[in-house]
């Protein structure tokens, strides 16, 4: 198994507390490969030596205040409230490589454990006992403002409740993005790491537009990389405050890591903790007319 040869990986890697900054984004843009894992892989290269000082830190995600209430409604016609939730601290990539490298090696071996028993396990990685079916079994269909994606079924009503918090909040009127990707069948990172894309838990907004300067070439000699006075929100064409709406419910943006990954957001919160009945009490609503 590679479990063990993962390990090793990983401990050589945290040893040197060198984040390798891989490929987890293909720097090309991919207009209309909404489905399927269609998205090219990015090139190899090697890893990318130690980013500038100005791009090595990262960012934490907003402390944005609580939002207003939103509701997504089922095929079904039950309808949930959203509730907001953080990223899981131990999921996140960058946890993984500050402090104690024992530790971070048990936050990834961890992560892994975790994301294969929610999102099905992926080959090479963790143990098929934990979970019988890969993550295309859960992969499902879905529009997100008015793109096709398919996704991890267990992370649709997330996707829900951050397109009607957009809407509620009426900050996808100055925002059209014209593509989306989300799950891949195959690996974008390269060695001990795994991209949420595979588990169907990742979402790339209109990769064109919106830059990932820690990637592969050519992406740091963009225009908007290059420019090193820019923030990393000046480094796309999404408003800043998408990120805000997709961090309330559980989402992590990349671009808070150094891959500067700013099409990326990932489902890190848990996904048993989405929404709740829409009632006082606790009933189920009754379904809509
Ligand atoms: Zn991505």
């Amino acid at each position: 198994m590679s479990s063990r040869r993962t390990a090793l990986a990983l401990t050589a890697a945290i040893a040197l507390l060198a984040p390798i900054a891989l490929a987890e984004n293909a720097p090309t843009s991919t207009p209309g490969s909404t489905v399927g894992g269609s998205a090219p892989d990015a090139p190899v290269s090697p890893p990318l030596a130690a980013r500038p000082a100005s791009q090595t830190s990262t960012s934490t995600p907003t402390e944005t205040p609580a939002g207003p209430t939103v509701t997504i409604t089922l095929a079904d016609g039950a309808t949930l409230r959203c509730k907001e939730q953080a990223a899981q601290p131990f999921l996140i990539r960058g946890n993984w490589f500050k402090g104690d490298p024992a530790l971070g090696r048990k936050m990834l071996e961890d992560a892994i454990k975790y994301r294969t028993k929610e999102y099905g396990y992926f080959e090479g990685f963790g143990n098929p006992a934990w979970n019988k079916h890969p993550p295309r079994f859960y992969a499902k269909g879905m529009s997100f403002m008015g793109l096709g994606v398919q996704i991890n079924e267990k992370v649709i009503p997330a996707l829900k409740c951050v397109e009607a918090a957009l809407k509620a909040a009426h900050v996808d009127t100055a925002y059209h993005p014209t593509s989306a990707g989300g799950i891949r069948f195959s690996n974008t990172y390269r060695g001990f790491e795994v991209s949420n894309h595979v588990y169907g838990i990742a979402l790339d907004i209109e990769p064109s537009k919106n830059s990932c300067c820690g990637c592969v070439a050519p992406w740091p000699d963009h225009p908007l990389c290059k420019n090193k006075k820019l923030t990393v929100y000046e480094r796309m064409a999404m408003p800043k405050s998408w990120v805000e709406v997709f961090e309330r419910y559980g989402f992590y943006w990349l671009g808070h890591d150094v891959l500067q990954d700013t099409m990326h957001f990932e489902f890190l919160g848990d996904p048993a903790q989405v929404t709740e009945p829409a009632t006082a009490g606790g009933a189920q609503t009754a379904s809509a007319p």
